[in-house]
């Protein structure tokens, strides 16, 4: 009899299903589908067997002919079941789209599944027994083995076409998997006597669940809990089958600095403990400081979150709190990319208990809406420079101007820079942002046609943020040599920044420009993001007066005596003084009394389009 090969897929798929029961495991849609397969085809196993079996006693005569027909037929139902789970099991995970099974052939494969399986009952099956060989053959074989390559090869061509949905991991495995079914199938079919479809079928069960569905891939080997990644699947896999549920996360804040190694690792395996004792819903770790616990049900899981929250002392065993974050709903978010943004974003929020409210949840979507019009701006080139003139008081002419970006929508509307500049400060988009802009100004000074007409510099800003993320000296200079550009016509703006470790990065910046011949402004003057102590260090060239303190000198006489003395102070450090904001003729004058070399306001001029600055330039310096 050739039941060996069945009996070694019986024993390792007996094994698979051991370990696999012993795991912990989270309730995933598709671990559920796979769970079905892999019982499946343990039963079709052990009736693979037992037909082998009964037909090997019926030929040699001391089995019933009618049980044996009955065993050999409920083996081939199970076979086509079988069939008929893996499509299932691929269909299900690729073809769903919010809770919804978008494959059009789903109830046509339901039906050919049902007919199928009355067709083998009905149909007659006959067996036969040799020296080597026993197998059962006839209509209703035939019609199993034909319904299952058609289940098989739908599930390849999803496969096949669904190949972007999927990691290379996924794709891979499903592939040899299928591969290994149907190449057993087909030598079967032209091979009756060759039983080896049971094996095949064994053999993807144990790729799928290494390759895929191994739950001990989600835990993490040291808390026991499961990994943020098996989190990112447990509420994908929620949003993808529309199950609402409750979460909350907690951070812990240790309110001692005395935390070493061992004792964090330490605190961190009692919060694991913690969290197993809340209940058996899953609990992950998202980091060494912060954790998740998902539930069905709002109810319990206010309930559970104040629990842990009431013993948070003893939970870490050093002085401790916690920053909870309460989703209490899931419905609040349209996805899960939506869930996660909200988590990172108040990723470090220090109240106790932040809750994901309607309110706080549209501010994410504004983000999200901003950072992606950043990103499509840049990718469509609808960043665009505007220039403002500066009158030189002492040329009585435009010498120098700002560079101002905007973003033209795509319906057209221009976009100030206050809707996205923070935005992209926040996220480093003002990487990418700022280099454009820069590039910008380097093609249009490149061409001369400002210098044509009295431009003596540009006034480029740079914010304190891209000082975090980068070296703003290196992109500068590579664009000035691109563009052959005399480093004098470039003048960088930059604010104070408070962080300490952005300071230093400025000044080395600045002074490696400097010495290539960079100027540097001092922006925002007056606001309090611009100190005495901070341009004292500085070398910068000019200081930016702004808008609210040059208005300011005419509201209040405090103002007029501190701007005064600023002025000589600056003029007697060798410092020129750009006065923005200045709307009316009385400010103009005002501020040329006071000696201010350099005059920016919408009294000359707003920003304006490149081609209409020089236009400007042309008219008005003659
Ligand atoms: P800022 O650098 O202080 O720029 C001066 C702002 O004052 C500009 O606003 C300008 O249009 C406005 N302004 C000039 N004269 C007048 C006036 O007479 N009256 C009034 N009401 N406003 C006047 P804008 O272009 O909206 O820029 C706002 C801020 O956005 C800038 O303040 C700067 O901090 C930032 N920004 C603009 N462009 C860039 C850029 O290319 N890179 C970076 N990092 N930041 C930029
Ligand atoms: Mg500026
Ligand atoms: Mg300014």
């Amino acid at each position: 009899m050739n039941i060996v090969l069945q009996c070694c897929s019986l024993f390792i798929v007996g094994v698979l299903i051991i370990m696999f029961l012993r795991e912990k495991k989270l309730d995933l849609v598709d671990r559920r589908l796979f769970t079905h397969a892999v019982f499946t085809c343990f039963v079709c196993l052990i009736f693979d067997i037992i037909s082998v079996i009964a037909i090997n006693r019926t030929v040699y005569g001391s089995f019933s002919p009618v049980a044996t027909v009955i065993i050999c037929k409920i083996y081939i139902m199970l076979l086509t079941a079988q069939g008929y789970l893996s499509y299932i099991y691929v269909s299900t995970g690729l073809l769903t789209v919010e809770g919804v099974n978008r494959s059009k052939f789903r109830i046509i494969f339901r039906w050919v599944f049902a007919i199928g399986e009355i067709l083998i009952l009905v149909l007659p099956i006959y067996y036969t027994c040799d020296d080597d060989a026993v197998y059962s053959y006839g209509a209703s074989t035939a019609v199993a083995y034909r319904i299952c390559a058609v289940f098989l090869l739908a599930s390849v061509i999803i496969s096949l076409t669904c190949k972007k949905r999927m990691s290379r991991r996924k794709y891979i495995a499903l592939l040899t998997w299928q591969s290994t079914w149907l190449l057993a199938a087909v030598i079967q079919f032209l091979n009756p006597e060759l039983l080896l479809v049971g094996f095949a079928s064994a053999f993807g069960m144990v790729i799928l669940y290494i390759q895929l569905e191994n739950p001990s891939a989600y835990i993490d080997a040291y808390t026991g809990l499961f990994t943020n990644e098996a989190l990112a699947v447990y509420i994908r896999d929620k949003y993808k089958y529309n199950m609402p549920f409750s979460a909350f996360t907690a951070r812990i804040i240790y309110l001692t600095s005395d935390i070493d190694f061992d004792m964090e690792q330490n605190a961190v395996l009692r919060i694991a403990g913690a969290l197993t004792e809340l209940g058996s819903e899953p609990a992950f770790r998202i980091d060494d400081k912060t954790f998740c616990v998902v539930y069905d049900d709002k109810e319990r899981m206010n309930e559970r979150m104040l629990f842990i929250k009431n013993r948070k002392d003893s939970v870490t065993g050093v002085p401790a709190d916690a920053a909870y974050i309460l989703i209490p709903d899931s419905s609040i978010f349209s996805s899960s990319e939506e869930f996660f943004k909200y988590l990172h974003y108040h990723e470090n929020d220090t109240q106790e208990i932040t809750i994901a409210d309607e309110e706080s949840v549209r501010q994410i979507r504004e983000r999200s809406y901003v950072s992606q019009m950043i990103t499509d701006a840049l990718a469509d080139d609808r960043v665009e420079v505007f220039y403002q003139p500066f009158y030189n008081v002492k040329e009585k002419k435009f010498t120098a101007a700002e560079a101002l970006v905007r973003i033209k929508d795509t319906d057209g509307r221009i976009v100030p820079p206050a809707e996205f500049i923070p935005m992209a400060e926040e996220n480093g988009q003002i990487i990418q942002l700022g280099m454009r802009i820069f590039e910008k100004v380097c093609r249009f000074l490149a061409t001369g046609e400002g210098q044509k007409y009295g431009l003596e510099y540009v006034e480029v800003n740079v914010s304190a943020a891209q000082f975090d993320y980068d070296n703003p000296a290196k992109f500068v200079m590579e664009y000035i040599k691109k563009y052959n550009l005399n480093p004098g016509w470039i003048n960088l703006e930059i604010t104070e920044t408070v962080q300490l470790g952005s300071k230093k990065s400025i000044i080395m910046n600045v002074d490696k420009l400097t010495k290539e011949g960079v100027t540097f402004s001092l922006d925002d003057f007056g606001t309090g993001r611009s100190n005495l102590d901070y341009f004292v260090n500085m070398p910068v060239q000019n200081i930016k007066f702004d808008r609210s303190f040059t208005q300011g000198y005419f509201q209040n006489e405090k103002v007029k005596y501190v701007l005064k003395g600023m002025a000589d102070m600056m003029h007697e450090m060798n410092m020129m003084i750009v006065s923005e904001g200045i709307e009316t003729k009385e400010q103009l004058d005002a501020m040329i009394d006071m000696g201010i070399e350099y005059i920016q306001g919408f009294y000359f001029s707003k920003p304006i389009p490149e081609s209409d600055f020089i236009e400007y330039l042309k008219s008005n310096n003659g």
